[in-house]
């Protein structure tokens, strides 16, 4: 059986996943990386990349995902475009379950990521990355002396308000309460800033135009009364979900479901398996910053498999 067991399986294939890969196949590992048919995480779902440093012109999310998976794949990294269906982390060697395959590895690591959460409209999709976004920090800087909204009350939506009236001329929130959920400091900046207007109370029924955003269909969730907005950029955020149920039976999750990692490291409360990139870091959530965090984890993972030896 042990002819049959990986070194290192890599669960997940954003930033993360991919930058571990690249490390783990130069030093000789042989990784299998699962990367999912979502394969490519978050950037497949950006438009142009412009803070990814080295790319001095900015880069298109998926030719830069695209880039990511050759370097890793010029080392002898391997690949399997499928979900895992399960996993089990009680005994040694893991396990990893794949549709109808079965796969034993010494070492893991988890980088599945997080989902922004999305309103669940169909216009919402089809201008993903056309005026649709889940990233200010990515994208405010295409909407200088635009119109755009944030969807959502909490501190990330205010903040996103915030970072986007450094570019926007107007900056609408739209809350489907009349209380914000976001804490008082941030509210308090944000009633200061005279580019943000809020609109409480109200839904988006509909995000409006042909190849990009035109506009949004509001509706007051008190009266019914349906309004349309011309702006150039929705901006969604209502939370993310961490890419964790797989692993709740195994992994110490945070409160919100994120995998806690110890100290500066990458590793789990099992040893032998850890974790990178959006599962386990809701404050940076930046491809730079899961990269980095998917380095550190080749390297936790190297060194685990040495002391096995
Ligand atoms: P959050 O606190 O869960 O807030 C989500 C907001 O989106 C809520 O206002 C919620 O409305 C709204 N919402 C959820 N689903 C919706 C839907 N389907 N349609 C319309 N609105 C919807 O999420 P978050 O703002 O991303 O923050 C996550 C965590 O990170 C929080 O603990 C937050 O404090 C923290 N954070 C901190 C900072 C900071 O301190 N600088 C920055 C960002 C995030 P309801 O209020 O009606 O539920």
């Amino acid at each position: 059986m042990n002819e049959n067991v990986e070194n290192i399986i890599v669960i997940g294939s954003g930033p993360a996943g991919l930058t571990a890969a690249i490390y783990l196949a130069r030093a000789n590992l042989n990784p299998l990386i699962i990367e999912g048919y979502g394969a490519g995480g978050q950037l497949m779902l950006t438009t142009e990349v412009e803070n990814f440093p080295g790319f001095p012109e900015g880069i298109m999310g998926p030719d830069l995902m695209m880039n990511f998976r050759k370097q890793a794949e010029r080392f002898g990294a391997r690949f399997l475009t499928e979900d895992v269906t399960s996993v089990d982390f009680s005994k040694r060697p893991f396990k990893i379950e794949v549709d109808n395959k079965v796969f034993y590895s010494k070492a893991i690591i988890v980088s599945t990521g997080a989902s922004a959460k999305l309103l669940g409209l169909p216009s919402e999709k089809r201008l993903m990355g056309h005026g649709v976004s889940t990233c200010a920090t990515c994208d405010g800087a295409f909407f200088r002396n635009k119109i755009v909204c944030v969807v959502g009350g909490g501190d990330s939506a205010l903040e996103e308000a915030n970072f986007l009236t450094r570019f926007a001329n107007k900056v609408y929130v739209i809350h489907r309460r009349d209380k914000l959920r976001a804490s008082k400091i941030m509210q308090d900046r944000a009633f200061k800033n005279p580019k943000i207007e809020f609109i409480f109370n109200s839904v988006i029924e509909d995000i409006l135009g042909e190849k990009k955003v035109s506009s949004v269909k509001i509706r007051n969730v008190e009266n019914n009364e349906l309004k349309e907005i011309s702006l150039d950029g929705v901006f969604i955020a209502i939370g993310h979900t961490p890419n964790t149920k797989l692993f709740k039976d195994f992994l110490e999750l945070d409160e919100q479901g994120y995998i806690i990692t110890k100290g500066k490291s990458s590793k789990t409360n099992v040893e032998g398996v850890f974790a990178c990139g959006d599962v386990q870091d809701h404050t940076y959530r930046q491809a730079i910053t899961a990269a980095g965090s998917g380095c550190m984890a080749a390297i936790d993972t190297e060194r685990y498999l040495e002391s096995l030896e």
